[in-house]
C-alpha cells in the first residue's frame, strides 16, 4: 500500500493551497479529487476578488494553483474517497486504489443548495449564480433578485445594491433568519425591495435569464438571479467520524483542528463565518501548517 506524509482529500483551493504549504515543507503529499479540479470556483466565469488577478475565470484560477502544487511535488490521484480508517497512519479507501498517511486533510468543500427549480442548471453562468460578490460586477447598473433570507442572501443584496440599480430580494418568510441589525439595514436601502413570503416558481428567458414568475404570478424583469438559500457541505465521507454542526459542517476552529490527532479540516467543509476563496486558502496554510 503506498504510504504518503500527508493526504488531502479534494483539490479545491483549500486543499491545493495545503498541497503547497505541505510539499514545499518536504513532504510527500497526495491529493485525491473524485471531480474536477478547483471546486466550487472552476464554474465560476470571472473571478475578481483573488489578490494579484484583478480578472481571472475560476478555472485558470484553478489550474494556476494546481499546476504550481504539482510542480512543488504533490501527486494528484483522480480517484473518490470512499473511506477512512483513522489511526496513527489513517487509511484512504478510494474506488481504485488504498492508501495511508500520517496525516489527513479533509478539504470537501460544500455545493451551494439549488432551488431545484426547471431550468436552473441550464442557466447557470447566464443569469443565475450562487455568489454575489464573484459574480455582481457583471450586472453593474443592471436589476437583480436574490433568494434567500439568512446572512449570505442579505449581505448580498446590501453589496449588490451598491452596484446595481435595483435589487429585489425574495424570502419565503416574512421574518428574516439573517442577524437583525443586517436587515434591518437592507430594508432602508432604498433601491432594495423585499419580497416576503415569496418563492421563485419559474425561470424566463432563452439564452440567459430575463424574468422570473414569483409563487403569487408576479413577473419580475431582472438580468440576473442569485441564489443564495445555504449551503450543503461534503461530508457524507465523514459523517461517522468528526463532530458535524447542526447545519452539517465539520466542527473545527481557526486551528483547523478535528478530534483527532492527525486528521484536519479546511475550507468550505468547515465550520466558519466567511466562505471565500481567500479564507479557503488561508485554511489549507493553516492546516498543512498544523
Ligand atoms: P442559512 O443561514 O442557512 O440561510 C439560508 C436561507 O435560505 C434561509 O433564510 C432559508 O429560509 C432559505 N432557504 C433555504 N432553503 C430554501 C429553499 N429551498 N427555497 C427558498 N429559501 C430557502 O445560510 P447562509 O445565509 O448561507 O449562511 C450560512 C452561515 O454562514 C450562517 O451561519 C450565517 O450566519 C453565516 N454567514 C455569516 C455572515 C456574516 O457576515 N456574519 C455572512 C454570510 C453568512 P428559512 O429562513 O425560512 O429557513
Amino acid at each position: 500500500m503506498n504510504h504518503y506524509d500527508v493526504a488531502i482529500i479534494g483539490a479545491g483551493i483549500a486543499g491545493l493551497t495545503a498541497a503547497i504549504y505541505s510539499s514545499r515543507a518536504g513532504k510527500s503529499v497526495v491529493i485525491f479529487e473524485g471531480e474536477g479540479i478547483g471546486g466550487q470556483i472552476a464554474s465560476s466565469p470571472v473571478v475578481e476578488n483573488y489578490p494579484a488577478y484583478s480578472e481571472i475565470s475560476g478555472m485558470e484560477l484553478s489550474d494556476k494553483i494546481y499546476e504550481q502544487a504539482i510542480n512543488l511535488g504533490a501527486e494528484l490521484e483522480f480517484d473518490k474517497v470512499v473511506e477512512i480508517i483513522p489511526g496513527k497512519k489513517a487509511i484512504i479507501k478510494a474506488e481504485y486504489s488504498e492508501y495511508t498517511a500520517d496525516k489527513l486533510i479533509i478539504a470537501t468543500g460544500a455545493k451551494h443548495r439549488h432551488l431545484g427549480i426547471e431550468r436552473e442548471f441550464d442557466l447557470v453562468g447566464r443569469g443565475i449564480s450562487y455568489c454575489a460578490v464573484c459574480d455582481g460586477t457583471l450586472y453593474k447598473g443592471g436589476t437583480v433578485a436574490v433568494v434567500g433570507g439568512g446572512n449570505t442572501a442579505v449581505t448580498s443584496a446590501i453589496y449588490l445594491s451598491g452596484i446595481c440599480k435595483k435589487v429585489y430580494l425574495i424570502h419565503r418568510r416574512d421574518e428574516f433568519r439573517a442577524d437583525v441589525e443586517l436587515a434591518e439595514r437592507a430594508k432602508n436601502i432604498s433601491n432594495i425591495e423585499m419580497k416576503l413570503s415569496r418563492t421563485v416558481s419559474r425561470l424566463i428567458g432563452d439564452d440567459k435569464i430575463s424574468q422570473i414568475e414569483l409563487n403569487d404570478g408576479e413577473i419580475l424583469d431582472l438580468d440576473a438571479l442569485f441564489v443564495n438559500i445555504g449551503q450543503v457541505p461534503n461530508t457524507e465521507l465523514v459523517r461517522d467520524l468528526l463532530n458535524l454542526d447542526e447545519s452539517g459542517f465539520i466542527i473545527a476552529d481557526e486551528s483547523c483542528k478535528t478530534k483527532y490527532d492527525n486528521i484536519f479540516v479546511a475550507g468550505d467543509v468547515r465550520t466558519k463565518v466567511a466562505r471565500q476563496l481567500t479564507t479557503a486558502a488561508a485554511d489549507g496554510t493553516v492546516a498543512a501548517l498544523a
